[in-house]
């Protein structure tokens, strides 16, 4: 609940409510369920669990951080960290309030990051419409995750004509090509389209990845950075910003050692003698060496791509 955040693609987090339920692999390290869980233990997870509206106070802290981000001359942007923005069990309610309140704050730029684009439509037409100073956004974390909401948030996107759509690949879990995503089948045949080309569809317009980070008693999965490195590339062709929030906990060990004064020579104990491991493709072995030393470095550049606001 903290106004300042750690995120590097946001400048505050703020969130309606408090409380949502795992819907996708990309859940199972849910950073507010953990933050609930073990350290403000106010709201429990699931369908059938509590939606907490949030403070009066904390709803009044949009306004100053209106006239803040206008007397500064700029944007300040704000994401829903402690919820889903299209959650369905979520009070219709307190998403008109909350989306009344955003029109009321042009200063602000909200970035709706959702695991759940295919409400998007229909949720927010009920709320009154998609704030101008909103931004809509759908986590992908693998090509078949991605394949289904892309096609969501695009078609949301040309509804409702956001600030401009986005994809969170965070946390990264397997590869994925936007420039194939699948449209399933017609006429016998796959329709796949670019989602990074404008001349071909809606087009995503900035792209942020990530790894994955310990949560609790659930520990991160390692990302290959071969999947990062081809969104970042995929990216570049294109034109579309991008942004690389943290390696997560895992690196591969070329990098590491990389930077570090020591060879990587291994051996193994092996039939009373020790043996040379051969590493063929160093980065094909990741080592965990926690999330401060992983950094956000990818191949020693640091991404920090933010989009045009398109429409608004
Ligand atoms: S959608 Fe987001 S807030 Fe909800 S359980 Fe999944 S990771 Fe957590």
């Amino acid at each position: 609940m903290a106004e300042e955040t750690g995120i590097s693609w946001c400048d505050r987090t703020w969130s309606p409510w408090i409380g949502c339920t795992k819907v996708s692999p990309a859940c199972d390290g849910c950073y507010a369920a953990h933050l609930m869980d073990t350290r403000l233990g106010r709201v429990e997870w699931g369908p059938h669990g509590e939606r907490k509206r949030t403070s009066e106070s904390y709803w009044r802290q949009l306004a100053k951080w209106d006239r803040e981000a206008k007397a500064a001359g700029r944007t300040i942007s704000v994401f829903p960290s402690l919820c889903d923005p299209w959650d369905n069990a979520a009070d219709p309610g307190i998403r008109r309030e909350w989306f009344a309140v955003m029109r009321e704050t042009p200063h602000l730029l909200h970035l709706l990051l959702s695991k759940r684009p295919q409400n998007a439509v229909a949720m927010a037409e009920a709320a009154g419409g998609l704030p101008a100073n909103a931004a809509l956004g759908a986590t992908c974390e693998n090509q078949e995750i991605a394949n289904r909401n892309v096609r969501y948030l695009l078609d949301a996107a040309r509804d409702l004509r956001p600030a401009f759509s986005f994809v969170s690949a965070e946390p990264l879990l397997g590869p994925i090509d936007f420039t194939r995503i699948s449209y399933g089948t017609a006429g016998g045949y796959d329709v796949v389209r670019d989602a990074l080309k404008a001349s071909d569809i809606e087009r995503i317009d900035w792209v942020i990845t990530g790894g994955e980070t310990d949560q609790g008693s659930h520990k991160a999965r390692p990302t290959h950075p071969a999947w990062f490195r081809q969104i970042r590339d995929a990216c570049a062709a294109a034109g579309v910003p991008y942004h690389h929030k943290q390696n997560g906990e895992w690196l591969p060990i070329g990098d590491w050692y990389d930077d570090h004064p020591v060879s990587l020579v291994l051996r193994e104990w092996h039939a009373g003698t020790w043996r040379e491991v051969s590493l063929d493709n160093e980065e094909d072995y990741v080592a965990r060496i926690g999330k401060k030393a992983a950094g956000r470095l990818l191949d020693g550049v640091e991404h920090n791509g933010f989009p045009e606001v398109r429409h608004g």
